[in-house]
């Protein structure tokens, strides 16, 4: 028995991954015959009220697009079909579908993720843009899925791989992580309800909810803990979400089944239990925890979340708000001591996201849009590369490494999967509100439509290149709200005018600006919070350090010398080479740095119209240059320095 405990929890140790997008308090409010039960303090927008206006945000998601686009429904759908056995290609069959690679090979215990990932992302897509052709291409998917789900027989089991392998969870034998697995399935069937009205979405995935609730309410304490050893991503979050659409107490006790008490117990009390764990199998165990505070749960469920995301983000993340190596979270305050080629799992990042978006509607604290936009202009943005729109698994904080993108068909990681939602759902966190308040957390040109209040807002910006924005608000009739401008904590004495005229602002950074007004059509709001550069000493170390300009990470660019093809590309004919990935760093490739005792505001000089800085070492002499990390791509750079 010992045995095979280990064997289940070192399986957990060694898979890596996230969660789907479904529901936010405030969305979709139709939908659902639950109610949440709380009084939040913010609430989110539908994805279809906010429109991303042209930026690096939407080439991102026209790259995300055209990929997502490109995987034929067959393709999506062949390890289905083949384990139903409704496949009918008879001789000749086995090269008329081109099958998927990587994690998505007939013969990886995970495949199926990607078409639930991709389900998510084809929701979002069509959230952001109401474009048909997302819910086209969704909708044949789904329509397969039914075909497969009804030969797999009556219980309402639907999956790429055999029923055998839950089982084999349940009696702790030796499997990657099939619950995890489907939950991408539900996320995205749900998703395809809540953001494309697909009803035969939730036909399927309430069959799938009554299959799974049969399967597991006759089993024992011993094998529900045995089970949840193993990883099992954010399922818990998929049951809640169909508890409220459906009103269905068994979907309610599904969730609540798949409390992990060894992990989350110890955090009630307050214990950084976090060293040496799977990140990403943590991590989405506490959305659906907050989840369930949310309906009306537990009253610790909330203490638990604040507690886990205080302290990964104080005590256990990088500059980039990224967080683990080799998947793992370390000891607390110990980053200068990891700084590895396997740092900050992209799942990790977006699953952070989602915890804090949550947390943000409960508590409307300006710190958790401040993570927000670290993490998601650091990390996310940056993940994808801007050429091929391939993404990466790791952001590696190794001094001279570089990052390692996928292949478009055979690599289907995790961070592929969770890659396809996180380029497509930019719009998400811009914009929260409450009755009589508008919160504008993030600086993203974007437009807004505020439907209760019948008002429009237009935002313009080029942030991150300069700290400036303008909201223009656009109003059906003269109209009372509160606009909460986020102050940031980078910034100092902002600016404001509203229609040309300076405002007093009292408030200190890292709070609200609030402007409470009667407001009018063509009423206009100009913001400028000044950007400063700063060194960022790690927590344990004040000679190892990052330096930033406001939000933004600022990496040296440090060349290709070593980098030989496929590089930066993983190689389709390696297993996950991503994992143990070889960088050849160059020998003379050195992180040390002398600033000859300069402030880093006068040692780094901006480069005219680009975004872009430099700094000349002064033991050295020599150059560098220095972007945002997430502009850098297809080259070695250099994010951590040792100053001397
Ligand atoms: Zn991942």
């Amino acid at each position: 028995m010992i045995k095979t405990i280990v064997t289940v929890l070192l399986i957990a140790g060694f898979s890596m991954f996230g969660l789907a997008q479904s529901h936010y308090p405030g969305q979709h409010t139709d939908k659902l015959k639950i109610a949440e039960s709380i009084d939040f303090k913010a609430e989110a927008f539908n994805m279809s009220e906010v429109k991303l206006t042209n930026s690096r945000f939407t080439e991102n998601m026209q790259r995300d697009s055209k990929w997502i686009l490109s995987l034929g429904v067959d393709r999506l759908l062949h390890s289905f079909r083949t384990n139903a056995g409704v496949w009918a290609g008879l001789e000749g069959g086995y090269d008329t579908v081109d099958k998927l690679g990587g994690w998505e090979s007939l013969d990886c215990e995970l495949r199926g993720h990607t078409t639930g990932h991709i389900l998510s992302g084809l929701a979002m897509l069509y959230g952001s843009t109401e474009n048909d052709i997302y819910k086209i291409k969704a909708d044949s998917i789904i329509t397969g899925l039914a075909e497969v789900q009804k030969a797999l027989g009556q219980s309402g089991y639907l999956s790429a791989f055999p029923e055998n392998l839950i089982d084999r969870v349940i009696d702790g034998k030796r499997v990657w992580a099939p619950w995890y697995t489907l939950h991408k399935l539900y996320a995205g069937l749900i998703d395809q309800y809540l953001y494309c009205n697909n009803e035969q979405a939730l036909k399927i995935v309430s069959k799938m909810g009554d299959w799974a609730y049969n399967k597991l309410f006759v089993l024992s304490e011993e094998q529900r803990t045995t089970m949840l050893r193993n990883e099992f991503g954010g399922i818990n979050d998929s049951f809640y979400c169909l508890y409220q659409i459906t009103g269905k107490n068994e979907y309610k006790w599904l969730a609540e089944f798949f409390y992990h008490n060894a992990t989350l117990d110890p955090l009630k009390d307050k214990v950084d239990n976090l060293s040496n764990k799977h990140a990403n199998t943590f991590i989405p165990k506490l959305i659906g925890v907050v989840r369930g505070f949310e309906i009306g749960g537990n009253s610790d469920y909330k203490e638990i979340a604040d507690y886990f995301w205080d302290t990964v983000v104080n005590h256990h993340s990088f500059c980039s708000g990224s967080n683990s190596d080799k998947e793992k979270f370390f000891e607390p305050d110990q980053t200068s001591l990891h700084l590895s080629g396997y740092t900050g799992e992209s799942c990790n990042v977006y699953n952070m996201l989602k915890l804090t978006r949550h947390l943000f509607c409960l508590d409307a604290d300006v710190k958790y849009a401040d993570y927000y936009e670290k993490a998601l202009f650091n990390h996310i943005l940056g993940q994808q590369d801007t050429k091929t729109g391939m993404v990466a698994y790791f952001l590696p904080m190794l001094p001279g490494a570089y990052k390692v993108y996928s292949t478009p068909d055979s690599s289907f990681w995790c961070c592929v999967g969770t890659g396809f939602e996180n380029q497509a759902k930019y719009g998400e966190a811009i914009y929260y509100h409450t009755n009589t308040d508008l919160f504008v957390n993030l600086f993203i040109p974007s437009q807004l439509y505020w439907k209760e209040k019948g008002v429009t807002i237009i935002q313009q910006t080029q942030f991150p290149k300069e700290g400036k924005l303008t909201l223009w608000v656009n109003s059906e009739k003269p109209t009372l709200f509160t606009l909460k401008l986020r102050y940031p904590y980078w910034a100092n004495k902002a600016s404001v005018k509203v229609n040309g005229k300076k405002i007093k602002i009292s408030n200190h950074p890292d709070s609200y600006i609030a402007i409470n007004q009667i407001w009018r059509n063509g009423d206009k709001v100009e913001v400028e919070y000044p950007m400063v550069l700063k060194i960022n000493p790690t927590p344990e170390n004040p000679n190892v350090v990052s330096i930033s300009y406001g939000p933004v990470v600022l990496a040296a660019k440090m060349g290709t010398e070593g980098m030989e093809a496929p590089a930066p590309y993983s190689n389709p004919n390696l297993h996950n080479d991503y994992y143990t990935y070889n960088y050849h760093i160059p020998e003379n490739l050195c992180n040390e740095l002398n600033l000859n005792g300069k402030k880093i505001s006068s040692w780094l000089a901006p480069v005219e119209e680009e975004f872009k800085f430099r700094g000349v070492d002064s033991a050295t002499g020599k150059v560098y240059e220095f972007v945002p990390i997430s502009d850098l791509h297809r080259e070695r750079y250099i994010m951590y320095w040792k100053l001397q």
